[in-house]
């Protein structure tokens, strides 16, 4: 389908509905699976508009809505989450959250409205559209492990041909919007060690394993990996965030616990880095006598956006963004389990400028006075629109050219 003006005039009517839905949702966030209230509000609204939507997805609060075209055609998916943080919201704005010490600071209620958006768009424009466009609604994006897998589970790629999701970004100013080929966001691992020594007086060293000498050379050792191990060009980061030992003065600890982060952008570095820092934690107790556990806790795989979709990108985006707006991403050290959706079906993931200091829209995503410019949703939705239908447009050439061989 080739998307007219007189469509995007209809989308763009729809405008102060987004700009409702998102302040609505603002004022009334949930926590990651209990997002209970907002799955039964989208669900409402999706009904208002005609839309077909299966609820409990994959045993949770996860929505799928489906909207067939007349024609046949391809099956895309366009993914949206809607859960909010345990953050205070520090807004004086009169959308400021009503939940106390529970605050949508990374914008999903912005990418939902923003789905709905889309689903009236399609609904309005069944006629014109071929194939299936199934809009997936999915709760807990800021847990690991979190909502993109049950929504797998419950069906959401079966049969789907290409997913395209957005991520409104503050950094990145309005009017802008950004990806890259191949891995884009990193996996966001954990690591939990706990040194075990022999405590004992503190003027008797002799008789103890000190856990405050083994945790500190391991954290020493361990700053060889990234420098020392792993290709210079590959980007990567292990931090060790937490270091707690002993109680006092004159007494050698037993004990030295400490968690940290681990970031990847491919499969090889991430399994590389376990390897490392098991060798390193294990045997560098050894060489003091004492033993030492690590526990790596798998977060997300990482963004890995398919080649040729995300060149779709950089051919459809420039209409609504310019060619300067529609920019190559650097890679960005934060997660997205929209990673999930891209191990099994080709697609991109992409970010939308939505940061303008006119707004106060100034603040990273997880700060207690986060916003954005809401203008953003609009260019959200004409870019994941715009991804659909070349997609499809692509899919009907390819069709009759293989009709006119045979
Ligand atoms: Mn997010």
């Amino acid at each position: 389908m080739k998307v007219t003006s007189k469509m995007e005039a209809q989308l763009q009517t729809v405008y102060p509905n987004m700009v409702q839905w998102r302040r609505y949702m603002h004022q009334h966030p949930e926590l990651s699976f209990h997002e209970k209230e907002t799955s039964r509000w989208i669900t409402e609204r999706l009904e208002e508009m005609g839309c077909e939507v299966k609820t409990g997805i994959g045993g949770g609060y996860g929505l799928i809505a489906t909207i067939r075209g007349e024609k046949p055609g391809p099956v895309i998916a366009l993914r949206t989450d809607f859960d909010a943080l345990p953050i205070q919201d520090e807004k004086t704005t009169e959308y400021a959250s009503k939940v106390p010490g529970v605050m949508h600071a990374c914008g999903h209620d912005a990418h939902t409205s923003t789905m709905l958006a889309i689903a009236g768009f399609y609904t309005e424009n069944k006629a014109h559209f071929a194939g299936e466009r199934r809009l997936l609604f999915q709760p807990a994006e800021e847990v690991c492990p979190g909502g993109a897998l049950g929504m797998i589970a419950g069906g959401a790629l079966d049969g789907v041909d290409a997913i395209y999701g957005v991520h409104l970004w503050s950094p990145l100013p309005y009017g802008t919007a950004a990806t890259r080929p191949g891995p884009f966001m990193a996996a966001p691992d954990e690591i939990y060690i706990d040194v075990q020594g022999k405590g004992g007086h503190g003027g008797l060293p002799h008789e103890t394993v000190d856990a405050v000498v083994v945790g500190s050379a391991i954290v020493q050792a361990i700053q060889s990996i990234v420098s020392r191990n792993v290709n210079p060009l590959d980007p990567a980061v292990v931090s060790i965030g937490s270091i707690h030992a002993g109680s006092t003065a004159n007494v050698i600890a037993e004990r030295c616990k400490m968690t940290g982060t681990v970031r990847s952008f491919t499969e090889e570095v991430r399994s590389f880095i376990k390897d490392r820092l098991n060798a390193i934690v294990t045997q560098t107790a050894a060489l003091y006598g004492a033993t030492a556990t690590l526990e790596y806790r798998d977060g997300y795989p990482p963004v890995v956006n398919d080649a040729k979709e995300a060149a779709r990108f950089f051919k459809v985006a420039p209409e609504e963004f310019g060619t300067e707006g529609a920019q190559q991403s650097t890679l960005i050290m934060a997660g997205e389990d929209f990673s999930y959706y891209l191990r099994q079906v080709p697609g991109c993931f992409m970010f939308v400028g939505a940061g303008n200091e006119a707004c106060g829209a100034v603040y990273p995503h997880h700060h207690p006075r986060f916003d954005l410019d809401e203008r953003a949703m609009l260019k959200a939705a004409k870019l994941m629109i715009a991804m659909a239908e070349d997609y499809a447009e692509e899919a009907a050439e390819a069709s009759s050219e293989e009709a006119s061989h045979s």
